[in-house]
Parts: structure tokens; sequence; C-alpha cells
């Protein structure tokens, strides 16, 4: 299996490189040459770990196979289930418990395997690389529990201080490990993120410590995350089926997309938004145009702009890279693209989209809990809610994170707190660990360097 990028100008990459590229050279996002086909018949009656190493073996053709398994057994083994991804009926819907992770979020289902390729890759090569990123919340505690305590890793997490919530603070500076480092910024979630990007723009500092990326635009991220929807389908019994899916970045909703195309029975995916719709309002209407990010009880699904989309356009404009070029372009100047009746057919003959405001969650987290007895966080709220609204039979929504990480919100709607899985609950009496930085580009250079300096 060779990769290429949307845009065009790079393509015959193996797995490993496409791994370590992350974002491709010329600006676009990595996909495969040509997405296999599988037949289902084959996979039907494996375990997990066993579907992953099937599906994972498609897409990888550059790592011997028994190292493979030796990944996704390791990656696997932090899980608190052998199902990994166990899926429950509930009133007529089903969910897809993607929290039973280390970090309690579905994050942890690709970021565990990510961190594992990455001491696996770096041992090969004999070279090592120091990951950088921003978050509010959810990315960062499951980056630190994928990495912490891999060799030849660092991993530098910035975060605006004292604006992630409290549990999510605490997954994050609690963690022992040498290779973690969490900064916290006096500033905003913003400010974080503008530093992380002017100094992975300063090319000389990048090359100097080899920095790299472990946002959701890498395609092992995608490819972890196609192995539930299959284990979904076999668990459900389902003939012909809907996936509703709580969507900020379009990237686990692009890994059911990549699972249709590969002959899973999918008759539609139901994209799920909160207020921020801009996804919602490209597949009702043809309007991808961007507003300002309004605060939601779904953190995660706060975006203005979707990182993954442009994997998605790709396939939309039957695979012309240079059209995809072209309005890319032409987005980065204008901030929207409005597509015509034609293509807005192609795109609804997938996909569904409902969206769900703060309201709608809350009614939905309280309404579930009342027929079922069983409390969903704010994000799988939305995809439950839009299940709801399409009136689809056989709707399997994917629950993205465990309700104890949003007591606030569950708190709000059911006037009950959520019990605390075990693991959350050890962390209360540890010391946190962190730096606090200003907002200021050179502040959090030179304390890389600071703490880099014995290594290079
Ligand atoms: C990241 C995240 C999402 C959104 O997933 P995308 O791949 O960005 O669409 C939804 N729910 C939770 C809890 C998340 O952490």
């Amino acid at each position: 299996m060779k990769y290429k990028s949307t845009r065009g100008k790079v393509s015959g990459l193996g797995f490993t490189e496409a791994f370590l590229m992350g974002l491709a050279t010329d600006g676009g996002l990595i996909i495969p040459e040509k997405i296999p086909t599988v037949e289902l018949e084959k996979l039907k009656n494996l375990a997990y770990k066993e579907l992953a190493f099937e599906i994972f073996s498609l897409f990888i053709d550059d790592i011997d196979k028994q190292d493979i398994k030796n990944l996704i057994e390791k990656s696997y083994s932090t899980f608190d289930t052998d199902e990994i991804t166990p899926i429950v009926k509930k009133d007529g819907v089903y969910i897809l418990e993607l929290f039973h992770g280390p970090t309690f979020a579905f994050k942890d289902v690709a970021l565990q395997f990510l961190g594992n390729l990455f001491e696996y890759v770096l041992d090969k090569t004999g070279s090592n690389i120091n990951i950088l990123g921003a978050t509010s919340g959810d990315t960062g505690s499951a980056a630190i529990y994928g990495l912490k305590g891999k060799k030849n890793v660092n991993i530098f997490i910035l975060h605006p201080h004292g604006k992630v919530s409290p549990i999510q603070e605490m997954q994050m500076t609690t963690v022992e490990d040498e290779n973690v480092y969490n900064i916290a910024i006096e500033g905003t979630f913003d400010d974080c993120q503008y530093i992380v990007k002017s100094i992975f723009n300063d090319l000389e500092f990048k090359s100097k410590y080899n920095l790299g990326a472990v946002n959701s635009i890498n395609w092992a991220r995608i490819l972890a995350q196609i192995v539930y929807y299959f284990y979904a389908y076999f668990k459900s019994g389902v003939d012909e089926l809907y996936f509703s899916v709580p969507t900020g970045n379009f990237g686990d909703i692009f890994a059911g997309y990549i699972a249709k195309k590969m002959g899973l029975p999918i008759k539609k995916l139901i994209l799920a938004t909160n207020s921020n719709d801009i996804l919602y309002r490209f597949v009702n209407f043809g309007d991808y145009s961007i507003k300002g990010v309004a605060q939601t009880l779904s953190p995660s699904m706060d975006i203005q702009i979707a990182s993954n989309f442009e994997r998605y356009l790709y396939y939309l404009f039957d695979e012309d890279a240079d059209k995809v070029k072209d309005i890319m372009d032409e987005f980065a100047q204008t901030k929207k693209i409005l597509f015509k009746q034609e293509l807005l057919k192609k795109v609804q003959d997938e996909f569904e989209s409902y969206r769900a405001d703060t309201e709608d969650t809350l009614n939905t987290i309280k309404r579930f809990y009342e027929e079922t007895n069983y409390i969903i966080d704010p994000h799988t709220a939305a995809g439950v809610s839009a299940a709801w609204q399409s009136n689809h039979k056989d709707v399997i929504c994917l629950s993205t994170a465990h309700p104890a990480k949003f007591p606030d919100a569950i708190e709000k709607a059911i006037k009950k707190t959520p019990k605390e899985p075990d693991a959350i609950k050890k962390l209360h009496s540890k010391d946190k660990r962190m730096s606090i930085l200003n907002n200021d580009i050179d502040e959090v250079k030179k304390f890389m360097e600071e703490n880099l300096k014995n290594e290079f």
C-alpha cells in the first residue's frame, strides 16, 4: 500500500514515511493511493485485536506482520475491557462505547497505537522526535497517555493555564514520566495554538529539535479508527446500518467513510454537530463558511474549520487533486466554499447531518437517562440527538467520552454527578506537574531548549 497527498504533489510513500510526515509536504493531507476492499465473511467472528490486525495489514506493508501484532497487543492492553470498544443497546439505539482507554475518551483508540508506533519506528531508524502540541483538553491528555514513558520521544503540550476542565488538567499534569512536559500558558487556547504554529514555522528550530505533531490529520489515527466501525457492525448483527458520529475535525467520521468504501454496508453516516455547525451547514445547504467559535458543553466539537475535511473533498471531487488544491487555496482567501446542487446531492447520498444546541444536548442527556438509566456525556448526546432527529432505525451512536469527564454538564442535565472510574479517582491525591509560562513564543522555545540541552 502506497500513500499520496490530496493535493497531488506527493505520492509513492510507504506507510512509515506517511506516518512520520503527518501533514503532506505539499500542504495536503495523506491518503492511500487505493482503498482496499474486504470480504466481510472473513472478518465477522474476529476479536477486536484480531480484526485490528487484519485491517491494519491491508494498509501497512512495510512493517513485519508479527511486529504489527505486538504493537496492537501492547496498544490495547491498556483498555479496561478485552472488547476494547463494547457496544450496548439502549432503548432502540446502539451505543458504541469508545471510552474504555486510559483517558476515557475515544482519542485513546488511536493515540495508544500512535505512541507505540512512534517508539517502534524511531527505534528502527535510530532517531528521536519531540512532539509539540496545543490542547484545549482531550487531545492533550490522550496524547500524553499515548507517549508517556516511550523511548526516543519527548512530548511538550501547551494548555491555557486554568482554562481546561479540572479533570483534564489533572489527567495531563499528574503523569510522572520524565519525557512529558506540561506547559501552562498564561493565555487562551488560541494563544497556545498560535505559539505552536509559530514554532513549527521556525524551520531551523523545527529541524534542529526534530519536532513532530500528533494532531488528528495523521493517517495512522484515521486507520486505527476504522476498526471499530467494522467491530460494531459485526457485534450489532444489523445488516445495513447508520452510524451517528459526534463530529469536530471530521477525523472520526472520515474513518467511517473509509470503512464504507472498503465494503461495510453503511447506509449513511449521520454527522452530528453542536452549535458550531459548519459541517451541518455543509451537508444540508452546501455552505462551508467560517463563523466564530462558540463555547459549548461539548468542547471537543468546538471547531471553526474541520482539519480532516480536505480528505473527503478529494473523494467528492472524484480524486481530482488539482481541484482540491484550487478550492483549498480559494478557501484560505475567502473563508468559504459554496457547493452546487449536483455536488450537494452526492454529499447527501452519503451523509445526513443534524445539530444539537446546548438545550438539545441537556434535554437529550436527561431524556436518555430517564428512559434507559444510562448516562451519556455531552458529545455523545449530540450524536444521540442526531440519531433521534433522523428517525432511522438501527443507528449506532459513537460514544466518544465517559460522562465522568464532564460532571458539570451531567449535573446540569440530571441533577446528579456521574460515578468516577477508579482510574480517575486515584488521580485526585497525586501531585500536579506543570511549568507556567507567559504567552510568549521565545519563552516556550527557551524552555524547550533548556530541557533538551542534554540530548542535542
Ligand atoms: C475529538 C473528539 C470528538 C470529535 O472528533 P473528530 O475526529 O475531531 O471529529 C468528539 N468527541 C470527543 C469526546 C472528542 O474528544
